[in-house]
């Protein structure tokens, strides 16, 4: 049994871990597992505790199982975990997820590993190290593994810590994705890309055939005072800068990304240049995080913001956040979106087109890992529901 925390490095490490552990002999079980596996997430507190939680309930519901922390493990969450006897494990076998796994469509495939941009709030840097890409000719034998296994995704999701800092043979990201593409149709999403990016990065990616137009690129603040705080590499204008230059280059270009309210020192001209910020960027869809102090960063040694102004500014965030997804998925009505169809339920797939957007649609005679155009009608809840009207690529299962 394995649960996963955080991001989508974590949950490629999770798909690698399952893949070693088949090799030998081990198998998935949801019944009563022998062995238990938390691959946690440390960026915030919040999300430390609940991978403590976890591995405390497996203990407590499985008391003959091996219990086995993995992931990113602070020193307080190691020694919280090692008085409950709960293992650790922190390097993996290198080996492939040489397999789909089960009911997925979409493949986690890591790239890269590490960051050394030691922003003042985060802890990854001192977890995961200094950056490290995997070379080239690695990555394609993981692919290779899976063509073999006649298992070959719709979509191949590049992660990594940083993964615009990939570099191999002296090539960048772009070379990367060329290669990938020159052997493979599946179309290829981006993982997480924190700015500043090299000149000619975007347009780059852009004469990549079949790259989805979807870009997660972390915002942090809007304010450049808090931005110097958080020793980000670029100001608010640079950050718009970067905005327009993905959206002269990608049509329907999806921009997805993170802020922290409540960072130590923010004042409320700040906190109103993010609320500014948000309102002219039409982010695509916003995850909002409360500033968490990290033991052993620097940012833990300022002195804090009041907790009642920090709610108070939650509030807020949360209101101006929800305003441009929702602006940005109405444009989409009555325009045609291409959809991996990944879970069918009853008569109808559930999926996610290359601009990230969840989509429902009748399944018709589509399959699992096709992708189809859909026909969007209007929204439905968290999804945007039409007809499916061409399928553009069938699945090679
Ligand atoms: S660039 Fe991202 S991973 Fe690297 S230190 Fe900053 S926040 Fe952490």
């Amino acid at each position: 049994m394995i649960k996963t925390f955080g991001c989508k490095t974590n949950r490629a490490d999770s798909e690698k871990i399952i893949s070693a552990l088949c090799g030998e002999g081990w198998s998935l079980s949801r019944g009563d597992p022998s062995l238990c596996i938390v691959n946690s997430c440390c960026v915030t507190a919040r999300s430390e505790n609940k991978a403590l939680k976890t591995a405390l309930a497996f203990k407590k519901n499985h008391p003959s199982a091996e219990v086995v922390l993995s992931g990113c493990v602070t020193d307080s969450l190691k020694e919280a975990a090692l008085e409950s006897c709960i293992g650790i494990k922190l390097k993996y076998p290198p080996v492939f997820a040489s397999v789909l796994p089960e009911g997925r469509q979409r493949y986690f495939l890591k790239i890269q590993n590490g960051c050394d941009n030691f922003c003042s709030y985060c802890i990854v840097p001192t977890l995961r190290g200094a950056p490290a890409s995997r070379s080239r000719e690695n990555i394609m034998r993981e692919l290779e593994c899976l063509e073999n296994a006649r298992a070959f995704p719709s979509e191949l999701v590049l992660t990594g810590t940083n993964i615009n800092l990939y570099k191999d043979q002296g090539g960048g990201l772009p070379d990367l994705i060329n290669t990938i593409r020159k052997r493979y149709k599946a179309r290829i999403r981006l993982g997480s890309l924190e700015p500043p990016f090299e000149e000619d990065f975007v347009k780059k990616l852009s004469m990549a055939a079949n790259i989805c137009p979807h870009f997660p690129v972390p915002l942090q603040s809007g304010s450049n005072s808090v931005l110097k705080k958080m020793r980000r590499k670029y100001s608010a204008s640079d950050f718009m800068k970067t905005l327009d230059e993905i959206r002269r280059y990608f049509d329907k270009a999806a921009v997805t990304t993170d802020i922290i309210y409540g960072f130590p020192g923010e004042s409320e001209d700040d906190f109103n240049e993010t609320l500014d910020f948000v309102a002219q960027a039409q982010f695509s869809k916003i995850h909002v995080f409360p500033f968490s102090a990290r033991p052993g960063t620097l940012a833990a040694l300022y002195p804090p913001l009041k907790p009642s102004v920090i709610k108070e500014r939650k509030a807020r965030l949360l209101a101006a956040a929800a305003k441009s997804p929702e602006d940005y998925r109405r444009k989409f009505i009555g325009q045609g979106l291409e959809v991996v169809a990944e879970t069918k339920i009853g008569e109808w797939f559930y999926g996610t087109s290359d601009n990230y957007l969840k989509v429902k649609f009748p399944a018709g005679k589509a399959l699992p890992g096709d992708i189809v155009r859909v026909e969007v009608e209007g929204t439905l809840g968290g999804f945007m529901n039409g007809a499916a009207a061409e399928t553009l690529w069938t699945a090679n299962r």
